[in-house]
């Protein structure tokens, strides 16, 4: 078969299996049982020597791997914190990859460039952000902290008189980093690839819901990023971002904030009082992919200072300057060659608006809270104030969250993971997707009230 000639036919094959995956996934084991996991040996294959059919390939893809996936997408999924896939922004996603464009500038798609630049105006107006920062969409948080972490520490040497990016770090001043005990991997990771280690992070300590204590903050000066988070991986917590702005403002230090998820607070007019003084600081990270419900892979990185940003992942390449334009525009995030992920972010804010994100991001805290008080219920210690979409919660019995949480994944009914928070062992639940009702949360409460009967018994 000529692929050319069987286009419509792969395509309208694709949607009809994607579809059934869709519509079936709220029902579907949340996570693959055995059976399913051994059918992926279906995919052990020596690679062709021939040509062969795309229908067969996408038809096995299908049949293999479907039932192996893990129903991210559909509503009882409660770990990390991942969110499902609205139905407009999967859209959106297939329309812009049938598009294939590259997200490079405006000369290599002048659509994907005024359609992010258009879903950065408004992320900045829903989440009430300075209009004149600068955004840019990357695959996720950490290149997001990435880019803005690479801004801030140029930037900061900049006013210092030393130029980092023709120069380089061996000579360099130092930068400090303070951040508190409890922000997310993410960060520290970043740091690492940016040449910060570990040990060269000053750690504050933070209170009983992992917030930074301002009390325990450094002296802060004109050399530090400030390093802080809208929305604690465990708790869900908001650090005292005005306290945290004010010293920072006064020392001319850089306030940095991962809101890879909780940054979406800011959408709601329930919720926003939790990032008050967020709007102070030099850059934000978020993700797309969590709670705004939009297809993996993508992040945006959001700065104040978005010259800072361009110089520091500015590139001069005479090839790209081309044909008439004659102009490299600007580069705002770490990768040259990218998808057009902005285009689901843009699609998904025009259809939900203001109040549609409002909704969505209210009635997974409704959840969330739902789902606390079902453990409380079950006699659940419950370790945080349940003010966002996260739960940690610790077993009655003495029972091991990590066996719960096993033998509640082995159902297929539900979800969720463990985490160790404040030394303890603890399970965790993080509700971030669209498609999450009350009756998941009961149906989950029901399997994991029956997974205890069952270990306490044993
Ligand atoms: C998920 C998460 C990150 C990392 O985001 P990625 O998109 O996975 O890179 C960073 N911070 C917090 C708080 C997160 O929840």
């Amino acid at each position: 078969m000529n692929a050319s000639d069987s286009i419509e036919e792969i395509l309208s094959c694709v949607h009809e299996q994607a579809l059934r995956y869709v519509r079936a996934a709220p029902d579907m084991r949340v996570s693959p049982g055995a059976a399913e996991l051994a059918a992926l040996d279906l995919f052990e294959e020596p690679l062709s020597d021939t040509e062969g059919d795309p229908l067969v390939t996408l038809r096995l893809l299908d049949r293999a791997g479907s039932p192996a996936t893990v129903a991210n997408t559909g509503g009882r999924y409660f770990g990390l914190v991942t969110g499902g896939t609205l139905p407009v922004a999967l859209g959106a996603n297939w329309m812009a990859t049938a598009w294939d464009q590259l997200g490079l500038n405006a000369v290599t798609s002048p659509v994907t460039a005024r359609l992010e630049q258009i879903a950065g105006r408004w992320t900045l107006d829903l989440l009430d952000l300075p209009s004149d920062s600068g955004v840019g969409f990357v695959t996720g948080t950490s290149m997001a902290h990435f880019t803005c972490l690479a801004a801030a520490r140029a930037e900061l040497l900049a006013r210092q008189g030393y130029d980092l990016l023709a120069k380089g770090m061996r000579n360099s001043p130092a930068i400090r980093i303070v951040t508190s005990e409890d922000i997310h991997v993410s960060v520290l990771k970043t740091l690492a690839l940016l040449g910060i280690g570990m040990e060269e992070v000053e750690r504050v300590a933070v209170d009983d819901q992992g917030r930074m204590t301002t009390n325990g903050m450094p002296r802060l000066d004109e050399r530090t990023i400030v390093i802080c988070q809208a929305g604690n991986v465990n708790s869900g917590s908001f650090d005292p971002f005005d306290q945290i702005c004010d010293a920072a403002a006064a020392a001319g230090a850089w306030v940095h904030v991962d809101g890879a998820f909780g940054l979406w607070a800011a959408a709601s007019p329930k919720l926003r009082h939790l990032t008050r003084g967020m709007q102070r600081a030099d850059s934000w990270t978020t993700d797309t992919h969590k709670w705004l419900n939009t297809p993996y892979d993508c992040g945006m990185s959001i700065c104040r200072h978005p010259a800072a940003v361009s110089r520091a992942m500015a590139f001069q390449a005479a090839y790209l300057a081309i044909g008439a334009q004659g102009v490299t525009l600007p580069i705002t995030v770490p990768e040259m060659s990218r998808r057009a992920r902005g285009i689901d972010v843009w699609a998904t804010l025009r259809t939900l608006g203001r109040s549609g994100v409002a909704r969505m991001i209210e009635a997974t805290c409704q959840h969330t809270r739902q789902f606390a008080e079902g453990l409380a219920d079950l006699g659940f210690e419950l370790m945080n104030d349940v003010v966002l979409n996260q739960v940690v919660a610790i077993p009655p019995d003495n029972i091991s969250p990590a066996t719960l949480a096993a033998r509640v994944q082995a159902t297929g009914e539900c979800w969720f993971g463990t985490t160790r928070w404040k030394g303890r062992e603890a399970i965790r639940i993080s509700i971030s997707s669209w498609r999450t009702k009350q009756s998941d949360v009961e149906r989950s409460i029901v399997a994991v009230k029956a997974s205890l009967r069952h270990l306490s018994r044993g």
